[in-house]
């Protein structure tokens, strides 16, 4: 299986743990449950600020949980 950065659409992705990748053009994080897709962006300060709100507005392969 090959995972692909949800932002660029690249390759450059590294793995960082069991769900979690790292896309080397974006700098931002994401992790892969399932079906289920969430990207981070680090700050400086190394807090994690979920991007999804940003990336998927139309709520595309993400679950609406915050009804
Ligand atoms: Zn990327």
């Amino acid at each position: 299986m090959e995972i692909r950065c949800p932002v660029c659409k690249g390759k450059n992705v590294g793995k960082i743990g069991t769900h979690q990748y790292y896309c080397w053009n974006c700098f931002i994080e994401f992790t892969v449950k399932g079906d289920r897709l969430t990207v981070y962006e680090i700050e400086e300060d190394g807090t994690l600020t979920s991007l999804n709100d940003l990336l998927f507005e139309e709520g595309e392969e993400v679950e609406a949980e915050a009804m």
